[in-house]
């Protein structure tokens, strides 16, 4: 009678598997043509992310099978539309962290060239006079700095792992 009932959690399982794994390899696909740093690592974060999904996944089916077959009882979680959308919600929550975690940086004007003079600026974080385009600088959702040098722009951004922004 177990062994009925555990059946669809089987089935319902692979197709799981099977739908992580084709995301996995369209995100492998996606990283393997991206040309922009920026683009590189965010499809490889989400292969990742998938490839981590799909062992989970397939360790799920292993011991179904395994409880199919020996019927340890129900010590597992089970694969239904409640743990999918955990899953989901999983990758979400990762990205959302990066985003609060990441700068994003706007520059005032054209040129990213800290040689470029576009006027006499100073900065709001280390008090300097410049004349390069100034940048608005937010982490995740929070204003940091509304006029921002690109020395500092470019020490935030290296303290952060993240590409520098002025050359
Ligand atoms: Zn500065």
């Amino acid at each position: 009678m177990e062994t009925i009932m555990e059946k669809p959690k089987l089935i319902n399982a692979i197709a799981v598997f099977n739908y992580i794994n084709d995301k996995a390899k369209f995100y492998n696909d996606k990283w393997n043509r991206a040309r922009k740093m920026e683009t590189i690592d965010k499809h490889f974060e989400t292969y990742k992310m998938y490839r981590d999904f799909s062992y989970r996944a397939s360790e799920l089916i292993f011991s179904l099978r395994r409880n199919e077959k020996f019927g340890d009882g129900r010590q597992w979680f089970e694969m239904d539309g409640k743990r999918f959308k955990e899953f989901r919600a999983e990758i979400k929550k990762e990205r959302r962290l990066k985003f609060e975690q990441n700068y994003r940086v706007h520059l005032h004007f054209m040129s990213e060239s800290l040689r470029a003079d576009y006027g006499t600026f100073n900065c709001d974080n280390c008090k300097r006079e410049f004349y390069h385009s100034p940048s608005t600088v937010f982490k995740g959702s929070e204003k940091k700095h509304s006029n921002c040098c690109g020395h500092c722009v470019n020490n935030m951004m290296n303290w952060n792992k993240q590409d520098e922004v002025y050359y």
